[in-house]
């Protein structure tokens, strides 16, 4: 909950308004400041003060404890221009939320933790727990002196600007070790634990005995990444809360497939009930890794529960993301929260150069130039099976005639794949034509290198007919000038003379323009390959001076047959 306190006029219309948005989210404290502040820092997570910092800070300064528990706090002025960051900018989500009261009432959000401005990562929100000296590796980093990253299992970081030695370190293990003085330890979920159980076993039975099992293997119970079992035991109650009470998900298999799974230790007894002789080990290891504790037995007696633990094989994450058709503010925010995690990034240099002063310092950059697509697809793959964090960019949608298909047809089930979807180039067309795409539409690439003529004049040809609205990608460059002509000859053939096409070129770029013309009149000399090409259906009107395809022939009479 995020507690609300104001004390003028001015700050309660403000305060009203975040209120409204936030109706399950946010709780005003009424009454005296002083106590409304105590009040709320008791209570919430989060508070925003529509009062002076100064005010704020000598309030909430003797209810300080614990940066990891302290609630984030946020400051806004009685102008409503600024929404500061004052307490728990990480931990407290104080940062993210100035930004997201900053969105709400229009005001700048100012954030002072050194990590966030200039673009580092906050080891805190890395995503993994973390332990020992943040705040002086941290700072280490910032100022550039050397430190030292021991990475004892491989896990997908963006940059960290951390060299082989330092008298900082940062460290990366599921080991169940102490953070030394000037290090971090940053835990990453490698480790899965096969779980077997009897039924009717104690949820107290199964969590104590992989405490055990973790602490004699000297690994951490934070690197835990998820519990694995048998489907028959998918809903078995002790099994189900030791997963819930550890945080981490439950993953079942078909015994079918376990019992293919070559184990140490198989037995009788699970093969007579469940139909595997192995469920702890072969579940922990259906999926590849290293068996760092064969299956071992509760003490309770009778032992009900059996668990085995194995580190995951490396992982590392490819991220396909479509950075829009050019313009910063068509990036989705989620695009760029992937480029600045990545460590390695691949790409065509032209679009490198779009988004290259997002990239954190230390990203290591492979562009290439035109037509290198599968090397760039095999190069970002490899990284990847490298254990890197790799973001791999295209223009518009990077699954739109882009990098996504060649990438996932060479990559194997052994990386983690992030897609992220951008604005392609036919809606950013759209967009600026007026409402070409209101009924059924298709997107033809005409570009003939990979695909033979004959397939993609069928493709027209069945739009033609269809009646669709047709958005041409890659409808011309210097050596391929007679494909336009003929695809829109084929269109003729079932359209008016008079229906409209869009032209578009550079959409959202600095130079973009765009012209509204007719099936007859569209010269395509003046089309080239930074354009697209949207050709309206039988429907499609010019109304002023706006492209605008129907909804449909009833939808006027019965506007509640479809929704918006
Ligand atoms: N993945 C891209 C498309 C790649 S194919 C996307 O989703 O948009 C390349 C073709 O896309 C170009 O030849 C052109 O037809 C079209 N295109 C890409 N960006 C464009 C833009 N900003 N304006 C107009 N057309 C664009």
């Amino acid at each position: 909950m995020i507690g609300l306190i104001s004390a003028t006029a001015a700050g309660a219309a403000a305060r009203d308004r975040l209120a409204a948005v936030w109706p399950d989210r946010a709780r005003v404290y009424d009454g005296p400041v002083a106590d409304a502040v105590r009040a709320a820092f008791a209570e919430c997570e989060q508070l925003v003060c529509f009062l002076a910092t100064g005010a704020v800070v000598r309030l909430v300064a003797p209810l300080l404890g614990d940066k990891a528990a302290d609630p984030g706090v946020v400051c806004v002025d009685e102008g409503g221009r600024y929404a500061v960051s004052l307490v728990g900018g990480h931990g407290g989500g104080a940062n993210e939320l100035a930004r997201e009261v900053g969105d709400v009432l229009g005001a700048e959000p100012v954030v002072t933790t050194a990590t966030d401005s200039v673009g580092l990562p906050g080891l805190d929100t890395l995503g993994l727990p973390v332990e020992g000296d943040v705040a002086g590796v941290s700072r280490a980093l910032l100022d550039g002196e050397p430190v030292a990253l021991r990475a004892e299992v491989s896990w997908p970081l963006p940059p960290l600007r951390a060299g082989a030695e330092g008298s900082y370190t940062i460290r990366v293990t599921d080991r169940l070790v102490e953070p030394a003085q000037r290090e971090v330890v940053l835990r990453p979920p490698t480790l899965v634990v096969g779980v077997g159980a009897a039924k009717g076993a104690p949820v107290d039975e199964v969590l104590g005995l992989v405490g055990d099992a973790l602490r004699d293997a000297g690994l951490s119970v934070k690197s835990v990444a998820e519990l694995a079992t048998v489907d028959a035991k998918a809903g078995e109650p002790g099994i189900v809360e030791a997963a819930r009470r550890l945080g981490v998900p439950l993953r079942t298999h078909p015994a079918e497939q376990l019992s293919g799974v070559d184990v140490p230790n198989p037995s009788e007894a699970p093969l007579a009930a469940v139909g595997t002789p192995s469920v702890a080990e072969a579940s922990a290891l259906v999926r590849g890794g290293e068996l760092l504790v064969p299956k071992r037995k509760s003490d309770a007696s009778p032992a009900m529960a059996t668990c085995a633990v194995v580190r995951r094989p490396r992982r590392g994450r490819l991220a396909v993301v479509g950075l829009g058709p050019g313009a910063r503010d068509l990036l989705t925010p989620r695009a760029k929260a992937e480029l600045r995690r990545a460590s390695v990034l691949v790409g065509l240099d032209q679009y490198v150069d779009q988004i290259r002063d997002l990239l954190r310092p230390g990203t290591r950059i492979l562009e290439s130039g035109l037509g290198a697509e599968e090397e760039r697809a095999r190069t970002a793959v490899e990284e990847a099976r490298r254990g890197q964090a790799v973001a791999l960019i295209g223009s518009g949608d990077a699954g739109v005639y882009a990098m996504a298909s060649p990438a996932l047809a060479g990559a194997s089930d052994d990386i983690d794949v992030v897609g992220v979807p951008g604005v392609t180039a036919a809606l950013a067309a759209g967009a600026i034509l007026g409402a070409p795409l209101g009924h059924d539409h298709v997107s033809v690439s005409l570009s003939d290198l990979h695909t033979p003529w004959e397939v993609i004049e069928r493709r027209v040809r069945a739009a033609a007919e269809a009646d669709l609205v047709v958005t041409f990608y890659n409808p011309r460059s210097r050596g391929r000038d007679w494909q336009l002509p003929k695809a829109l000859a084929i269109l003729a053939g079932h359209r008016e003379p008079t229906t409209p096409v869009g032209v578009v070129r550079n959409a959202s770029r600095p130079d973009e323009a765009s012209r509204l013309t007719t099936l007859a009149a569209l010269d395509p000399a003046t089309v080239d390959m930074m354009t697209v090409v949207t050709v309206g259906n039988t429907a499609t009107r010019e109304i002023a001076g706006r492209m605008v395809t129907p909804r449909g022939y009833r939808w006027q009479q019965d506007p509640q047959e479809e929704a918006q």
